[in-house]
């Protein structure tokens, strides 16, 4: 059986993450969504709030127990062989990804040989979307229910700023 981990802050999951999300479990067994705990003062959502978030947003997948979501805040290769998943899934929107990815695929590799990055580019409409451009349009009170999965832009409705 082939486990494969998306690891990220996922604060607030997006579309652009649900399409990797869907796109990876094409490709492996089960897919389990690592949400990195990253206290960060600016954090939109907590940790807990963004697994649930992010559970209730791959449900729309129809995954029939093929994706599950948990938390961790440790080095991502112990996590990904905690949970037996030789695979990290990574998305690639551009240039500045790559660079990023690449150094943290070479690092990661470094500390665990036997686990693979495996990076997916953005599909055309999401290249442009990041969190912290979901984050920064929420903060200046700006619609984002067409950038993210329906759950998340309730919660961010149910928000008070
Ligand atoms: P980080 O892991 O740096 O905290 P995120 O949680 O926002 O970043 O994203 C997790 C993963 O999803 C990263 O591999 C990131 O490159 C990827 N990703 C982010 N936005 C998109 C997008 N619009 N399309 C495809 N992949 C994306």
């Amino acid at each position: 059986m082939k486990i494969a981990l998306y690891p990220g802050t996922f604060d607030p999951f997006h579309n652009g993450h649900l399409n990797i999300a869907q796109r990876a479990l094409a490709l492996v067994d089960h897919l389990i969504i690592g949400v990195y705990s990253a206290p960060r003062k600016q954090s939109l959502f907590s940790q807990a709030e963004r697994i649930r978030l992010t559970a209730e947003a791959v449900a729309a997948l129809n995954h029939e127990g093929r994706i599950s979501v948990d938390g961790y805040d440790t080095l991502t290769v112990n996590f990904a062989r905690a949970c037996g998943a030789t695979v990290i899934v990574r998305g690639l929107r551009n240039s500045v990804d790559f660079d990023y990815e690449w150094q943290m695929a070479q690092t990661n590799h470094f500390l665990a040989e036997d686990i693979e990055v495996m990076c997916l580019f953005a599909n055309e409409p999401f290249t442009f979307l990041s969190a912290s451009l979901v984050r920064e349009v929420v903060s200046l009170g700006g619609d984002v229910s067409r950038l993210v999965p329906e759950c998340v832009a309730r919660a961010i409705a149910d928000m008070h700023f």
